[in-house]
């Protein structure tokens, strides 16, 4: 059961507007709300936790960890359409032979990320393009490391917490790691209690020459089983689909996969670059005339193309149907599911429960831009797209665009004409 006691990492409680509270009150206090609006009172009361929280790190941390948070990545980066990606490492062992992580300049031992937790939150709440709260910015953990390996597990754990505790903001985790049996509590105190767990997969049956170094799909699938037997909400990643495999393989994976009381799964494409192009032919395994089919002429060095699987992604569909299996159309939407909220931020949408999405009008909107000092000359809405001129800076315009994303949960098309 999840109690105050096991929230704060650093500080248990401390004093806001001259009260007592504990962390999860003030994010609760602050960032939950039903049947929110977006207008000007949301946005400054997201502006204002966001400061308040930025306050509370300062007076704990010295100026050199704040200088190192301030100057991060994380403090930075515009969230990409999954959310923030949260690095809880760097590099990883596994050596999956379509991984890109290494064509981005990773290499060697893998390492926990240098922040602490509490430097990660600063970092997030200097970010501009950063909503926290429960109602705010997706976090994905993952992206260039693998979570849960022996050697980044304890600094992702910690991150959990601190966000959990700090930010209140839905959290997602996509890992191809196990935990073992006598850590799986350690992971329901550390995380949000909501947090979308995405296990990864592609083969069955050649996981020993694709991904030579990660845990055997089988295993991966016992884990999910004992994560969803302790209440955690589980879906089956299948990313990246490989031609000629994950799709010869489906009716088994998703067989398997409901055996083990998988009821979602979400689709993921291929990436490839000249290097894992060579590293699939090399395999022997992938049939690479049908993949070159599938990629533009021309790949460059390090550059990731995505390949054409529009007709895989439709054949693991049908399979799934036939099955019961609910597929959703992207990871963000498992993580909106989970955290039984709803969101129409792309075309993919609306994702979750309708009901749940924010009001949004225009008197809204134009109260939400006063609210963050940004310039607009027009507001438009129609269906889920929030259409804007924006007359301000191209920065602060971004800025908007993001807040509409996270906290409006629709789609911003937004004309800068300044
Ligand atoms: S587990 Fe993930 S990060 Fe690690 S090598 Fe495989 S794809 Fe890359
Ligand atoms: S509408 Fe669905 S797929 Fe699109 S950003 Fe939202 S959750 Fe993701």
């Amino acid at each position: 059961m999840y109690t105050l006691k096991l929230l704060s990492p650093a500080i248990d409680s401390f004093a806001f507007k001259g009260e007592e509270v504990s962390n999860l009150s003030f994010i609760i206090l602050n960032t939950s709300w039903v049947n929110l609006r977006f207008d000007y009172d949301s946005v400054i009361r997201v502006l204002e936790f966001k400061k308040e929280v930025r306050a509370r790190i300062e007076s704990v941390l010295d100026h050199g960890a704040i200088m190192e948070a301030s100057s991060d990545w994380h403090a930075k980066r515009n969230p990409i359409p999954c959310g923030m990606t949260i690095h809880t490492g760097i590099s990883c062992d596994f050596g999956c032979l379509y991984c890109y992580i290494y064509d981005m300049g990773f290499t060697g031992k893998p390492k926990p990320y240098n922040l602490s937790g509490l430097q990660l939150v600063y970092a997030l709440t200097v970010n501009p393009y950063f909503t926290p709260g429960v109602h705010g910015t997706l976090l994905a953990f993952g992206s260039v490391t693998e979570p849960f390996m022996d050697n980044t597990l304890s600094r992702t754990l910690e991150y959990f917490r601190s966000l959990r505790d700090y930010l209140g903001n839905p959290q997602q985790v996509s890992t191809k790691a196990i935990i073992p049996d006598n850590l799986i509590d350690d992971l329901r105190l550390s995380v949000d209690p909501d947090i979308s767990i995405l296990i990864s997969l592609s083969t069955l049956r050649h996981a020993d020459k694709l991904e030579p170094r990660a845990p055997p799909p089988e295993s991966r699938l016992v884990f999910a089983s004992k994560l969803i037997k302790r209440g955690f909400h589980v879906t089956l990643f299948l990313r990246p689909i490989i031609p000629s495999i994950t799709d010869r393989e489906i009716k088994d994976i998703l067989d398997k996969a409901s055996s083990y009381n998988i009821e979602t799964i979400v689709t993921g494409t291929l990436r490839v670059t000249p290097r894992i192009l060579k590293n699939l032919e090399v395999s022997r395994v992938v049939d690479i005339n049908q993949l070159k089919n599938r990629i533009p002429e021309n790949l460059k060095p390090r550059v990731q193309e995505a390949i054409k699987s529009s007709d895989l992604k439709s054949h693991i569909i049908r399979e799934a149907e036939k099955r019961g299996i609910r597929i959703l159309p992207a990871s963000c939407s498992a993580n909106i599911d989970s955290h039984r909220q709803a969101c129409a931020a792309c075309y993919m949408g609306p994702c979750g429960l309708e009901e749940k999405l924010p009001e949004v009008d225009e008197e809204g909107v134009i109260g939400a831009c006063k609210a963050l000092g940004v310039r607009v000359s027009q507001v438009r809405i129609q269906n889920n797209i929030v259409n804007i001129k924006c007359i301000d800076k191209p920065d602060k315009c971004r800025v908007l665009k993001h807040l509409i994303i996270s906290l409006a949960r629709r789609t911003p098309k937004i004309k800068i004409t300044s």
